[in-house]
């Protein structure tokens, strides 16, 4: 999947680790999360064996025969409460066991007791299971301290349970599903079936897999050796989203059984699911639209379904539609049949083997164009009004589906592949095998209003998306754990494969921006390894984030530059071919590494340094003559002694690079292998100064001694070329990191910056454009304007001469038109040198002319927010918003929106967004992060988030990095204590599970950086700016 953020980059717990699934970690994150349980309820399975029940705790002694039988038939009686770390022997009155170890009869006054105390413990399991948002997990209703104990879980209809782990059981493998479904796109509601051939893999008597939100009206089973269908009894358990189907016989090792659920329910109103929703076409006609979404969990809300990636199964899908829809799904079209009552049914080929969550299908009314490409067919569907606006993504999927499958040495293995804007999508796109869905702006593309950055987003999002149909499609995590294997790589594909074929887009700027983002979050004590465990699904929700995404792919880009990429290559081209269809651990991904390699470097044990550690190291580096001294340790953002954690033995293997200028301006380059604390390296000759980690390839910041910060800012100055623009905006980004932890004055830092006169490539001028703009948008929040705009002004008669020979035109290659976009944005939010005067100018203009005279469309941003800071160029804006049909335009138009000065549109931009009705809900994270960022409207978002916390959970699931990104969106500029207090209160007054979610502790993380940035600076900037 590929997230949708506001600022337009796509970003993109804790569990026991089930050891049915994988193994414990070689390396153990040192810095361990607080309260872990003694032993928890998701670990313990009850097993119907006859008529009693078995309570197996794994890990704790077993139980011998009688303890097992009186333990569970008190279980039986409802004395299901045992505190776990307390001893299970501490156990309910009214039971005894008898010293003989035989049980013993019940008394009448037992009898009574035991009643009572059945129902109380129904009562306490209704209560707890009607908690909202609560699961028996760790990150669900657990307090600090206190143990849950068990429950015995019972189904709706007052039955047990046969299954209390959140897991599904392993006996049973899903071998293909047979979907038949029928929507009705109007009354929002469908029917449908499902036939799931099964294999038993050990006896078995009842068959658990995921369904929720059903309306389940017959299930019948049948046994490869009888062939009669029996109808059978299913018992649903919605706490764990998961149903029993009750055999009729015992399910035995090595057969196979079929198994057809009948069932009706409502096409969902979020985005998560099979969800539908209605949107006007151009001639202000309401059409409606269904499509689904289902990573992670939601396949289980459209079919009942073993809904979890290491399943994987094979897929019949037949979808009963009106003649004028058209019906998409993963393969082509077998047949459609026009029935009686005038319904089309479609029936789509049995697919390849996947798992659950990339199963898709989309009833709504499209058009296509099509390209066949080597056998397969290539087709870009959108709404018909919009298919002028296919044409460069299919040029561009064509490229791409070429290159990786030349790369990865596979051909992709279906016959066609479908790419699908759908009119309001969460994401920013799903690589559904063979049918993947796309917001409107990551796959259209309008030549008149598209800029370049337009352009080059369209182009990633689809390059990562096709990276996924090999990476996540043909090899999959086995559990949501690995993540980072599916999202990781495609996101590393997704540059790598851009600067070999679209070079001119210049994508490694973006990449490199992605990862000074990331490491700021890794650097935070809310971060987490990559590869971390998970259960809930809050925290499978939150695995979507920056570190899944980009840590992973900034972690390959590593490997890559270290091993070189012939060995890189040979090494995912061996793990892609030795793993097809099949489902991974991230071990499988280094073993493959090291058989290319051929233990010539141990690649596991290097990146497992890597993966299961969280955070990242800082690498100080001292000259003494010819010699260098290196040392690693843990870089944190925040300094606080009661926040980072004493231990200081995290250790990363590191390869170092280098590049120097010796005394005889001869400059050389060199690598070295960190994987102790300190090392001392020898330099062939003493040097001028030394730059090290060369293009910021490696996951690390550099801190220098002063000696060598002076010399490295001296050369800058002389000449800054003799660095490449990756090291020189590595510099700018490390200094600032630095100055904020109080390692390095910020006069230093501006001092490095100095040089910026003499720069000409983008991505050190949009690095420190970031930094200092930062620190300009936190003293405004503060009420500092005075210091804040003398930070501006500094920071303008730095970069005048470049502002000033700015065109207002869309000439020059995408990294100069980039530049132009960011440099006139900056000018004209500050009104300096004349910018906005030109934006108005051209504002009017285009007013007059009714919307038709075209833009530039790299500066249209800013020439929109010009107009929009007036009465009636704001209206105007709208009312084109709401009529014109590119959706990179509107994009413009919304930020633009979203920028006004008056809080009463700033407020309804978010309402109506919340409503969905003029702006769609997709947009509401945009409009927050865009609001929150301006002085008028920052305290207006989070007052919002906060009125509208329930509302928006409901419709982006919590966790999700919808939430993620409206949560840092609305308190990333708060600095004051008073909004410190407020923001953790306001999320401890929700559940627990909302208060420990990632992203809530890193916005207070983030806050208390803030305010501590400003105790350590403030007099500093004031005196000295
Ligand atoms: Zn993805």
């Amino acid at each position: 999947m590929e997230p949708f953020t506001s600022d337009r980059l796509p970003l993109p717990r804790n569990m026991i680790e089930n050891s049915m699934f994988e193994e414990e970690p070689d390396v153990v994150d040192l810095a361990k999360e607080p309260c872990l349980h003694p032993l928890e309820p998701d670990e313990v399975e009850y097993e119907p064996r006859g008529s009693r029940l078995l309570v197996r705790g794994l890990g704790e002694h077993e139980m011998d025969e009688d303890e097992e039988d009186c333990e569970s038939s008190a279980k039986l009686l409802g004395m299901s409460f045992m505190n776990r770390s307390s001893g299970l022997r501490t156990s309910a009155t009214g039971y005894r066991q008898s010293p003989d170890g035989t049980c013993s009869v019940p008394s009448a006054r037992t009898m009574v007791v035991c009643a009572f105390i059945i129902l109380v413990a129904v009562s306490v399991i209704m209560v707890i299971y009607l908690l909202p948002r609560c699961t028996f997990t760790k990150e669900g209703c657990h307090k600090k301290n206190q143990s849950m104990g068990l429950i015995q879980p019972v189904a709706t209809n007052g039955k047990l349970f046969p299954w209390a782990q959140v897991r599904l059981p392993t006996a049973i493998m899903p071998l293909r599903y047979e979907l038949n479904l029928h929507p009705n796109l109007t009354s929002m509601t469908f029917r449908g079936s499902v036939t799931i051939s099964l294999q038993a893999l050990q006896a078995t008597w009842n068959i658990i897999l995921h369904s929720t939100g059903h309306n389940i009206s017959r299930v019948t089973f049948m046994s490869a050796v009888s062939s009669q269908e029996k109808q059978v009894e299913v018992l649903e358990y919605p706490f764990h989203e998961q149903i029993a189907i009750v055999a009729p016989e015992t399910l035995l090792g090595g057969h196979n059984y079929t198994l057809k659920i009948e069932y009706s329910a409502n096409i969902s109103s979020s985005y998560y699911g099979f969800y539908g929703f209605s949107y006007t076409d151009e001639s202000n006609e309401k059409k409606y639209f269904a499509a689904t979404q289902f990573e992670p969990l939601a396949a289980r809300s459209a079919f009942p379904c073993f809904d979890e990636p290491a399943f994987k199964a094979t897929f019949i899908v037949r979808i009963m539609r009106e003649k004028r829809y058209t019906a998409l799904s993963n393969m082509p079209k077998k047949s459609s049949v026009t029935m009686k009552d005038g319904f089309v049914q479609d029936e789509f080929f049995e697919s390849v083997k996947m798992s659950t969550y990339l199963v898709a299908f989309i009833v709504g009314e499209m058009k296509n164009l099509t390209q066949d490409i080597n056998g397969t067919l290539v087709s870009i569907y959108s709404v018909p009004e919009k298919i002028g606006q296919v044409h460069h993504a299919l040029e561009t999927t064509v490229k791409l589906l070429e290159f990786f499958q030349n790369y990865f040495e596979i051909q992709y293995p279906l016959k066609k592949l479908d790419l699908v804007a759908i009119p309001d999508f969460e994401a920013g796109a799903m690589e559904n095998w063979g049918l993947i869905t796309f917001r409107e702006e990551t796959l259209l593309y309008d030549n008149n209003t598209s800029s370049v950055a337009d352009r080059k987003l369209v182009t990633k999002v689809i390059a990562h998306e096709l990276a996924h149909q090999w990476f996540g499609n043909l090899v999959t995590m086995q559990w949501w754990n690995d993540l980072w294997l599916n999202e990781g790589l495609a996101t590393f594909m997704e540059y790598f494969s851009l600067e070999k074929i679209f070079n001119e887009l210049s994508g490694y700027e973006d990449f490199l921006d992605a990862r000074f983002k990331t490491m700021k979050k890794d650097s935070f004590n809310s971060s987490r390894p990559i590869s971390s465990s998970v259960q809930s699904s809050e925290q499978i929700e939150e695995m979507f984030d920056f570190l899944s995404y980009f840590k992973g792919a900034s972690l390959l880009l590593m490997l890559k530059t270290f091993l070189n990429e012939d060995v890189f290559q040979r090494a995912l081209v061996f793990y892609l071919h030795n793993h097809s269809y099949t489902s991974i651990q991230s071990d499988d991904l280094w073993d493959s590494f090291n058989e290319v390699t051929n233990k010539t470097l141990d690649v596991k044990k290097m990146m497992k340094t890597w993966t299961l550690q969280k955070g990242f190291p800082l690498v100080t580096v001292q000259r003494k003559g010819k010699e260098l001294l290196v040392q690693q340790e843990q870089f944190f953002s925040n300094v606080k002694p009661e926040i980072q954690p004493s231990d200081a033995s995290h250790l990363w293997h590191i390869p170092l690079s280098f590049v120097a200028e010796g005394r005889n301006h001869s400059k050389y380059q060199l690598v070295s292998y960190l994987d102790k604390k300190s090392d001392v390296i020898n330099l062939t000759e003493e040097v001028q100064w030394i730059k090290v980690n060369t293009n910021m390839t490696g996951y690390y910041i550099v801190h220098y001694a002063d000696d060598d910060w002076d010399a490295l800012i001296k050369q800058l100055k002389i000449n800054p070329y003799v660095l490449s623009d990756k090291d020189r905006a590595n510099l700018i980004n490390n200094i600032f990191e630095l100055a904020g932890i109080g390692k390095v004055p910020l006069q230093r830092a501006f001092d490095l910056i100095g040089y910026l006169g003499n720069e000409t490539c983008t991505a050190p001028i949009t690095g420190a454009l970031f930094q200092t703009g930062l620190i300009s948008d936190l003293l405004e929040k503060l009420g500092y304007m005075d210091l804040a705009s003398r930070v501006v002004t500094r920071v303008f008669k730095l970069l005048q001469s470049q502002i000033q020979k700015q065109t207002w035109t869309d000439e020059g290659t995408p990294s100069v038109r980039e530049l132009r976009s960011a440099l006139l944005d900056f000018a004209c939010t500050h009104s300096l040198a004349n910018c906005s005067t030109t934006a108005m100018k051209l504002f009017e203009d285009w007013m007059t002319s009714n919307g038709t005279k075209s833009l530039p469309t790299d500066v249209m941003t800013a020439v929109f927010k010009a107009g929009a800071k007036t009465d009636r160029g704001w209206s105007f804006l709208l009312s084109k918003y709401t009529s014109i049909g590119s959706e990179a335009e509107k994009n413009k138009i919304l930020e633009a929106l979203a920028s006004s000065e008056d809080v009463r549109r700033l407020h309804w931009l978010m309402k109506s967004s919340l409503n969905g009705d003029t702006i769609r809900t997709q947009e509401l994270s945009f409009i927050i992060r865009t609001v929150g960022r301006q002085f008028p409207g920052h305290l207006l978002a989070w007052d919002f988030v906060k009125e509208n916390w329930n509302k928006l959970v409901q419709k982006f699931h919590l966790g999700s990095y919808t939430m993620q990104s409206i949560v840092a969106g609305s308190t990333h500029l708060f600095s004051t204590k008073a909004h410190l207090s407020e923001v953790q209160a306001f999320f401890e007054n929700q559940s627990e599970a909302t208060f420990r979610l990632r992203c809530v502790q890193e916005a207070l993380e983030v806050i208390q950086l803030n305010i501590q940035w400003m105790e350590k600076n403030l007099n500093t900037l004031t005196w000295w700016l």
